[in-house]
């Protein structure tokens, strides 16, 4: 991707980023502690490491560098938030996560991500009509379990999503993606609230740059949920190993065309 990480955050204005957004300073810490956690990680790891130590003076420009993760999100942020201020009725949030779609420990670098994007445009082509815009990422966690079993990574997909009504996407959507044991709410829809922080806010997440375990914990009321818990190294290193190969176009997903929203179409 052709794109001048530096430039594009500095033209954002970074005060209207809600309160939790990363500070510079916080990326560099991630970035130091990644560094760290793929010196254990082999050959292809050391290497990661070295070119994510030499980022600062110029983008390293990997997918998986918090500093240069964090210049993009300003910029994606931004970028999608003005879009959606022009028309901003009838957006939703739509996640994703396929039954069939998880890999081992060791095992994250088979993901074939370029074959789920495919399968899920032609799955919107085939509901909505012409003026469907989707724009959104893949997201990772690692899903623990309580029974024994080893834990699987779980890539699934978090889109904004602007065109038909939130049955009309649950339904039309939901029938390619059913549930299981481990995905008992395979897709979820929701409207969006409109003001300018949530904009951002909602933006910002559909390329998110933090990723964890989710871990089964039996909530206050004795209903079984799921928590957060921090990635291990090794684990870190993976997901980062996937992540730099994968790159910003090949982790971010598109739909639909409009000449006023260039980010759909950028290469
Ligand atoms: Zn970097």
């Amino acid at each position: 991707m052709k794109f001048d990480f530096r430039g594009a955050a500095l033209k954002v204005n970074q005060e209207d980023f809600p309160a939790g957004f990363e500070s510079s300073r916080e990326a560099r810490i991630a970035r130091q502690r990644l560094g760290t956690a793929l010196e254990q990680g082999g050959e292809s790891g050391r290497r990661l490491a070295y070119l994510l130590g030499n980022c600062g003076l110029g983008p390293c420009r990997s997918a998986a560098c918090p500093t240069c993760r964090r210049h993009f999100r300003l910029w994606w942020g931004s970028e999608i938030s003005k879009y959606v201020a022009i028309d901003p009725d009838y957006w939703f949030t739509v996640s994703i996560v396929p039954q069939d779609l998880f890999f081992a420990i060791g095992e994250l670098n088979r993901f074939n991500w370029d074959h789920i994007k495919d399968r899920l445009r032609k799955q919107i082509a085939r509901n909505f009509a012409g003026d469907v815009i989707a724009v959104g990422a893949f997201d990772y966690a690692l899903q623990i379990f309580d029974d024994g079993r080893h834990p699987k990574w779980r890539p699934h997909i978090y889109l904004l999503f602007q065109g038909g009504a939130k049955n009309q996407i649950e339904r039309s959507l939901g029938r390619y993606y059913p549930n299981d044991d481990d995905t008992p709410r395979p897709i979820v829809v929701t409207p969006q609230r409109t003001n300018d922080e949530d904009r951002i806010k909602t933006a910002t997440y559909s390329f998110k740059s933090s990723f964890y375990q989710r871990v089964p914990i039996i909530d206050r009321r004795g209903n079984a949920d799921t928590e957060k818990r921090p990635l291990e190294q090794a684990q870190e290193a993976e997901l980062a190993l996937l992540l730099h190969r994968q790159g910003y176009l090949g982790r971010i997903i598109r739909y639909g065309r409009d000449d006023a929203f260039p980010l759909l179409t950028m290469r």
